[in-house]
């Protein structure tokens, strides 16, 4: 199994997770970030650090495309292990539904 970062993290972004992470396994997007899940050791530290509550263990239902989303673009983004600034109407954004068909982005973010 694996955590994966579902589309409560887009546009909200607040980077908690990135720092108690032990293996490091976080990815940048241009406006969320995702788990890579073959590095990613299960521990669930990340979960409840999340303010957003966007990350999840794979084993609950109905994740199959967030993890679909996390193995695949966190092949493609960089790595981020320390908290930047977040964006700064992501408060505005927490909890907003449906953010992945209005706001998703393939770009990567900066990384670290
Ligand atoms: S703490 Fe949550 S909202 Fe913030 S970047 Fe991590 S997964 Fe996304
Ligand atoms: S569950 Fe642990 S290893 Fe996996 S992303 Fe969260 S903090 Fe990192």
């Amino acid at each position: 199994m694996t955590y994966v970062v579902t589309d409560a993290c887009i546009r909200c972004k607040y980077m908690d997770c990135v720092e108690v992470c032990p293996v490091d396994c976080f990815y940048e997007g241009e406006n969320m970030l995702v788990i890579n899940p073959n590095e990613c050791i299960d521990c669930g530290v990340c979960e409840p650090e999340c303010p957003a509550e966007a990350i999840l263990p794979d084993t609950e239902s109905g994740l199959e495309k967030w993890l679909e989303v996390n193995a695949t673009f966190s092949a493609q983004w960089p790595n981020l292990t320390r908290k930047g600034e977040q964006p700064a109407d992501a408060d505005e954004h927490k909890g907003e539904e449906g953010k992945y068909e209005k706001y998703f982005s393939p770009e990567p973010g900066q990384g670290d």
